[in-house]
């Protein structure tokens, strides 16, 4: 029933059901669930003695003398005198003659408005009115009253008048589908209650109420369905996959001769991935650090002690040159070791190609390291036990399932984009998480400094200096938002601008998201190599690459870019023994920018960052809803930790006992309706 076309129920022209069609409206049902974005609470009514002229007043009484006049220049006021038990004053609409005609007189009536004083005296200034037909019926005034994301045609007042009647009607349809136990446990509202009172509060208490029960229900929603995933993950073993146990030995050994200690945030990580390899499930875990918080080599130890109880392992990298670095870094490291460590990329030849997968089929290799080549058709491995996937935003969670068809191994994810606790336990739910909170000893911060528009040629000349001692550095490009193409051309302009003006003797090198990866991996490869002195880019500069003779990143039009991708541009310097500088360029600044400008050169956590970002920006605006894929909830807040918390803890109660919520018939319909909501789906 509540499937119904609103054509059906609702008395109303065509264009205003196309236009609700706009607003994602189409059923009686997306109607209801249509809810406010804010309300006005006018459910104190004043009295004429109190008016005053600061807010919203908002008082019952009885009009009288009411006629329009013109004035000279053709406009017409309509002017009446207001009456309570305690005065009287003036009140005047402007340009709605018809008023004189549609309002009462002498019978009681709300109006709400602000007042002001004309021409001396006090006067209500075109108020919002409302008659009183029966006591209970009062929908726009004299109560808590419903504001609505409105579109041409559909004002807040149009959608309250229509939903009053529907809603009185109907929301007694809706089915409850929370389970009686959560529901007893929280002390929330029933979910017909909860819709009611989210429209027309009958108080606000019950507002409050109701609101509590909607953002919970979203979030319990979203948690069921990333805990059923995770569930799904862990239940599709393979017989193969059996106890990988801790070489602590080797493990050991391999640590002792490492050019540097393991700090104890990766010691306790590479414990959290020890232990769950020896379960009789697939993990699937994701390591969040901080750039440069060192997740490559817990990776490789991972990977050590996989491959010595006798299992595969493969590790993708979202780009080749990204990819070649782990391997160089895993052939150092695990070098005394014995094993078969082998690459797979866009560049590697048909003939390589065919070998490492022969190879790989009759499990002669121990470790694949490569792009999404490694997972290309075609390929398969003997017996892989554990895959691992750098900067695992870079890549669909399709790719992610892809790893399935290899036998169902344990996952690690590693990502170094910071995103606060309780937003990655609804959006990578599915995961265990994992969190390298501690750089290495001895790393040196990076100095941030904004530098004013008169400081420029200063900073250009110490570069060049700083260049001359045989350092190197970045120089990223305004973000364009209108077009790539735009983009391009402008970080073209400047690195001609650059190369002609300002640093004539050195080299330089230009990059951007229009050349093909392999020249993209060519030029990062110079650079590394410190063929190119400075690299102008916009704002794709690969993510995990390691320069340690890199120290200055110049950032141009920094209030354009999020603070946590700002901190991602700085975490490519400050890699080596060298100090390492961040120039941050500005256009003009809002009091926000200024605060994220000055958030920069304060502080140097990305997940300190990433929390400021969210409070300034909220989570549409720092993680892009679509891009990343974050659900575009109605009613609750991601930032709300409290009900995250909840939410998750009757989420995991439920799909503990029931995994595919065959008892619970109404929640499994349920999670089908909302949409995938994983990163870069
Ligand atoms: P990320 O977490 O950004 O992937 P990497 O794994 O690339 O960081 O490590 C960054 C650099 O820090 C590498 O050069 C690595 O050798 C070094 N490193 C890693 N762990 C430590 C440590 N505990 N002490 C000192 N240096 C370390
Ligand atoms: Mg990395």
């Amino acid at each position: 029933m509540l499937e119904k076309n609103l054509d059906k129920v609702l008395r109303t022209t065509k264009k205003h059901l196309s236009k609700l069609e706009l607003l994602g409206v189409k059923t009686v049902k997306d109607f209801l669930l249509y809810f406010p974005r804010d309300y006005n609470d006018t459910s104190e009514f004043k009295k004429i003695i109190e008016i005053s002229t600061v807010e919203t007043n908002t008082i019952k009484g009885k009009l009288t003398n009411l006629f329009n006049i013109s004035t000279k220049y053709g406009k017409k006021i309509t002017r009446g005198i207001f009456t309570d038990s305690t005065g009287s004053i003036e009140v005047v609409w402007f340009n709605q003659p018809h008023l004189v005609r549609m309002l009462p007189r002498g019978k009681d009536i709300i109006l709400s408005g602000k007042a002001k004083y004309s021409m001396g005296k006090l006067a209500l200034q075109s108020p919002a009115y409302e008659m009183i037909h029966r006591e209970e019926e009062q929908i726009h005034s004299g109560r808590i009253v419903p504001t609505y994301h409105e579109t041409e045609g559909i004002s807040s007042k149009w959608l309250r008048e229509k939903l009053k009647p529907l809603i009185d009607y109907w929301t007694d349809l809706f089915e409850e589908y929370l389970p009686k136990e959560i529901i007893e446990e929280h002390g929330f509202l029933n979910y017909k209650t909860a819709i009611k009172n989210i429209h027309f509060p009958e108080n606000d208490k019950m507002l409050l109420r109701a609101k509590d029960r909607l953002s919970f229900d979203e979030l319990f929603i979203l948690q069921l369905k990333v805990l059923q995933k995770k569930w799904h993950w862990q239940h599709t073993t393979k017989d193969y996959l059996t106890k990988i146990s801790p070489k602590l030995k080797i493990l050991n050994d391999c640590i002792k001769n490492l050019p540097f200690e393991l700090t104890s945030a990766q010691k306790r990580v590479l414990d959290e991935i020890l232990e769950d390899l020896q379960k009789p499930f697939p993990m699937s875990r994701l390591i969040q650090g901080d750039v440069g918080s060192g997740k490559t080599i817990v990776a490789a130890l991972s990977a050590l002690n996989t491959v010595k109880n006798g299992y595969q392992v493969a590790l993708m990298a979202p780009t080749e040159i990204l990819a070649k670095q782990h391997y160089q870094t895993f052939v150092k490291i695990l070098a005394e070791y014995g094993l078969n460590i082998q690459f797979i990329a866009g560049s590697t030849t048909k003939k390589q190609k065919e070998e490492v997968i022969r190879q790989m089929e009759t499990g002669t290799v121990d470790i694949m390291i490569g792009t999404h080549a490694l997972i290309q058709e075609g390929i398969g491995f003997r017996n892989l036990g554990l895959a691992i996937i750098d900067e695992q935003h870079r890549f669909g969670v399709k790719q992610r399932e892809i790893l399935k068809n290899f036998g169902s191994p344990h996952l690690l994810s590693m990502t170094a984009t910071p995103i606060p606790r309780t937003l990655a336990i609804t959006i990578y739910g599915d995961q265990d998480l994992s969190i390298i909170d501690e750089m290495p000893k001895g790393r040196q911060e990076t100095v941030t400094r904004v530098v004013p528009e008169t400081k420029r040629i200063e900073a250009y000349r110490w570069i060049e200096d700083q260049i001359k001692k045989g350092r190197q550095a970045f120089i990223i490009c305004p973000l364009i938002d209108e077009s790539d193409i735009l983009e391009v051309k402008s970080v073209m302009q400047e690195y001609a601008f650059l190369k002609e003006h300002i640093f004539p003797t050195l080299n330089l090198g230009l990059l951007h998201g229009k050349l093909k990866q392999e020249e993209k991996d060519q030029i990062m490869q110079n650079f590394k190599d410190n063929k190119i002195n400075i690299l102008v880019s916009t704002s794709v500069i690969e993510v995990g690459i390691d320069i340690p003779n890199a120290t200055i990143m110049m950032i141009e039009g920094a209030e354009r870019f999020g603070l946590s991708q700002l901190h991602q541009f700085r975490g490519r310097v400050g890699r080596g023994e060298h100090k390492s500088y961040c120039f941050l360029f500005t256009n003009t600044l809002s009091e926000e920018g200024k605060l994220r400008m000055k958030s920069m050169e304060m502080y140097t956590s990305g997940f300190k960052l990433a929390e400021i970002d969210l409070k300034l920006r909220g989570p549409g605006e720092v993680y892009g809803i679509r891009q990343s894929g974050i659900p575009d909830l109605k009613m609750a807040s991601l930032t709300d930790s409290k009900t995250i918390e909840k939410a998750r803890k009757s989420a995991s109660e439920i799909i503990n006992k029931d995994p595919l919520l065959k008892n619970h018939p109404l929640l499994a319909e349920k999670i089908t309706e909302i949409t995938e909501i994983f990163v870069n789906d």
